[in-house]
């Protein structure tokens, strides 16, 4: 069967095919610009040219309605007509409570997606204009949601509440949910794979490192704490998000710059992480690295700064989960970032980490890197967020 993977942002949108028997991605593509001046399409189908079309997309039904003519063209698409299509699946950023499992899309499930706009007012309301526009243009081909969120859910309570009046989780439901699910999901099943290991039986830390980044602990096959909170915004330090702060910073910088609590906001999601830290050098790591190598003291605070976290995170998961079996990195650093993984594998001695260095100067695949007597393993693992979407919505509409 033949599922397309959607995942639908404010102004953009990104798609991909993937054939359930092969699991291979089978074309995919990005629309940019949806109702902004400029909006182009990028296509392409797997080992072919991949081809750019400026053209306007004033809504999302019509970005989507080039992307099915863009899979359903004569010369360069991926299927004769939208009945090869068997079912969609969407990324949903926030299923707040109501979704601790992916789910078949019915009007009362995009109700309850609603009710969490609140929770994600820049991504679930994009999220279900995607699935709308896909209802008028497909109707009758089945559909699935897949929550950032869900697999968090089997979180303990004293892992997702804050220390803040009980009211406000009562009234507003403000508590932590974690992102990045279906990612830590993917990763941690497949670590399991790869050491011949029962999912059940093992002790899981997952870092996802990308531009947002999150670690995750996994016992037994469920999540059991995730370091963002109600928002992406807690946890790690990232591209150019700030992760932990005292919140006091925030009416400090309020009096000392005049800013109001949306302008602080925006620095703190947009203008901090590494890329604030490094006084601007650049919210990418392989600029990050290029500069460690050359000893620029805002590279290296700001590499030694971000893999303190990190090292930071794991010994509470381990310590939240008495012993740790395995810890994989993941997304474009984890998998990609030697350095990264060599700078916060150093604080894991006590763990009875030892990295092989040889191993973890590969880029992109699956590997452990630890060395055979190390009695924690370390593995990168590169994260597949579409197919983990595909085969939820397979395994649903089946
Ligand atoms: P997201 O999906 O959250 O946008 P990614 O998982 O693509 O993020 O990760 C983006 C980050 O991965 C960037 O900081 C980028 O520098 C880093 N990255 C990608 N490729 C490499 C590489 N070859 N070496 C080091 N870092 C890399």
């Amino acid at each position: 069967m033949n599922i397309l993977v959607i995942n639908c942002g404010s102004s953009s949108l990104k798609f991909q095919m993937i054939n359930s028997e092969t699991e291979q991605c089978i074309a995919k593509g990005l629309c940019e610009r949806i109702g902004i001046e400029g909006s182009m399409i990028t296509y392409a189908p797997a080992g072919g040219e991949k081809e750019k079309t400026v053209t306007p997309m004033p809504d999302h039904t019509e970005a989507i309605r080039l992307v099915l003519e863009a899979l359903t063209n004569e010369k360069t698409g991926v299927v004769k007509s939208l009945d090869e299509i068997g079912a969609v699946g969407h990324r949903i950023v926030h299923g707040g409570e109501k979704f601790a499992e992916s789910t078949i899309i019915t009007d009362e499930v995009m109700a309850a997606i609603e009710e969490c706009n609140d929770l994600a007012p820049l991504h679930n309301p994009a999220n279900l204009i995607g699935i709308n526009a896909c209802k008028k243009l497909m109707p009758g081909t089945p559909m699935v949601g897949v929550f950032d969120t869900a697999f968090h859910q089997t979180m303990p309570e004293e892992a997702y509440m804050y220390g803040l009046p009980y009211e406000y989780y009562k009234n507003y439901k403000i508590r932590r949910y974690g992102f990045h699910g279906t990612s830590h999901s993917y990763v941690s099943k497949r670590a399991a794979e790869l050491l011949g290991r029962k999912y059940e039986d093992l002790k899981i830390i997952v870092c996802h490192l990308g531009n947002g980044a999150s670690v995750s602990a996994v016992k037994n096959g469920k999540c059991v704490d995730t370091s963002m909170g109600l928002t992406p915004l807690e946890g790690l330090i990232m591209g150019t998000r700030c992760g932990d702060i005292d919140p006091a910073i925030i009416e400090f910088l309020a009096h000392k710059e005049g800013k109001n609590i949306d302008e602080i906001m925006s620095v703190l999601n947009k203008k901090s992480g590494v890329l604030g830290l490094s006084d601007n050098l650049s919210s990418d790591f392989r600029d990050l690295e290029a500069g460690y190598e050359k000893n620029d003291p805002n590279a290296i605070r700001t590499l030694k700064t971000y893999c303190y976290r990190v090292a930071k995170y794991i010994g509470a998961y381990a310590a939240a989960m008495n012993g740790v079996d395995a810890i994989c990195f993941t997304a474009g650093i984890g998998e990609n970032g030697p350095l990264v993984r060599t700078l916060v594998c150093g604080y894991l001695g006590y763990l009875g980490v030892t990295l092989d260095e040889e191993a973890n100067q590969k880029k992109g695949e699956e590997v452990v890197i630890s060395t055979s007597d190390s009695t924690t393993t370390v593995l990168a693992v590169p994260t597949n967020e579409e197919l983990a979407i595909a085969r939820e919505t397979v395994r649903l509409v089946k």
